[in-house]
């Protein structure tokens, strides 16, 4: 229970972080809220020799919209998201997403970039983000740059950023008219990962087909997973009863699940069909105006 020895640096800016990233290289680790990386250190899963923590770092605490982006920095909480009138109203995937990560305490200090810098496919908010089509901005030695969620995780605890790297903000794009999301998870008890979770978001065309759809998955791969072919089937179709069932149905497919103590992989297959099947009712009926 613990932690093995190690230098802690506290940059005062992420040009400093950075720079101590890539002086110690596979050595050190960046701390945001801690709350996956010191438990692993705790149980001496992870053991680097330098904790570069940017807590200390100025301006990176916020939520905020401008210019048609929701603009989620490196030091914003769950608990920002989870108590964020302009994120319940405008953004409730978001809120249905950060209300059922772990609890109120782990929720107080674990930030929204490093549930996806952490890249576990268990984690939340990686389906969500698929689900929303946004682009993460990364900070290193080469300056900034900005990538597309999809190219984002790379493997099991993988991320594509570079030696170097550390993930500044998330860039969700703002609702365009008639659009509605919604996240769906299935745990064992309340504050667990999910067995199987289910993003979508949907945006209507005025004729009520549908024009954009986003669908992502929790903890049914090796990597968080982008329900890709039952994105395509909705596209340009009316969403009837036939259609939602469709499309879960493509979604238990294109997944691949293990078997693991939370369920067989027929068992999550089926859940992710009805999860599926439910956050899309939900972000339809969002899209429509609805809760
Ligand atoms: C009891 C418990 C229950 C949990 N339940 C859930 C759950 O139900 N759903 C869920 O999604 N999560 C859950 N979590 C995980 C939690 O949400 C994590 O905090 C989150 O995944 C990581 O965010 P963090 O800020 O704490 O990152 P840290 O723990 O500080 O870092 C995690 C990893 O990401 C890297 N990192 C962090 N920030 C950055 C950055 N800005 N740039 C580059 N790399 C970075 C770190 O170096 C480290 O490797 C749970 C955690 C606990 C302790």
């Amino acid at each position: 229970m613990i932690p093995a020895a190690f230098t802690y640096h506290v940059p005062a800016t992420i040009t400093e972080a950075s720079a101590l990233l890539v002086r110690y290289g596979d050595d050190a680790k960046i701390l945001s809220g801690g709350q996956s990386l010191i438990p692993l250190m705790k149980l001496r899963l992870a053991s680097p020799q330098h904790i570069i923590d940017i807590n200390r770092v100025p301006g990176l605490a916020y939520v905020r919209e401008d210019d048609g982006v929701l603009r989620i920095g490196a030091l914003a909480r769950e608990s920002d998201l989870d108590e964020s009138d302009l994120v319940r109203s405008r953004y409730p995937i978001l809120h249905d997403t950060s209300r059922v990560i772990a609890d109120p305490l782990v929720r107080n200090l674990a930030t929204v970039c490093g549930n996806l810098a952490h890249a576990d496919p268990a984690n939340d908010h990686p389906a969500t983000m698929l689900a929303l089509g946004v682009e993460v901005v990364a900070v290193g030695p080469g300056g900034e740059r900005r990538l597309p969620i999809g190219t984002f995780f790379s493997g099991p605890f993988t991320t594509a950023l570079a030696p170097g790297e550390i993930l500044t903000e998330i860039r969700v794009p703002a609702p365009r008219p008639r659009t509605g999301g919604a996240y769906q998870k299935m745990e064992r008890k309340v504050g667990d990962f999910a067995t199987a979770g289910a993003a979508v978001q949907v945006t209507l065309a005025a004729d009520g087909t549908c024009e954009r759809v986003g669908i992502g998955l929790t903890n049914v791969g090796a990597t968080p997973t982008q329900a890709a072919r039952a994105e395509a089937f909705l596209r340009g179709k009316r969403p009837d009863d036939a259609a939602i069932a469709q499309a879960g149905r493509l979604a238990a497919e294109e997944c691949a699940p293990t078997e693991d103590g939370r369920g067989s992989v027929e068992y999550k297959r089926d859940l992710v069909r009805v999860l599926t099947g439910r956050a899309l009712r939900q972000a339809l009926a969002r899209a429509g105006g609805g809760r």
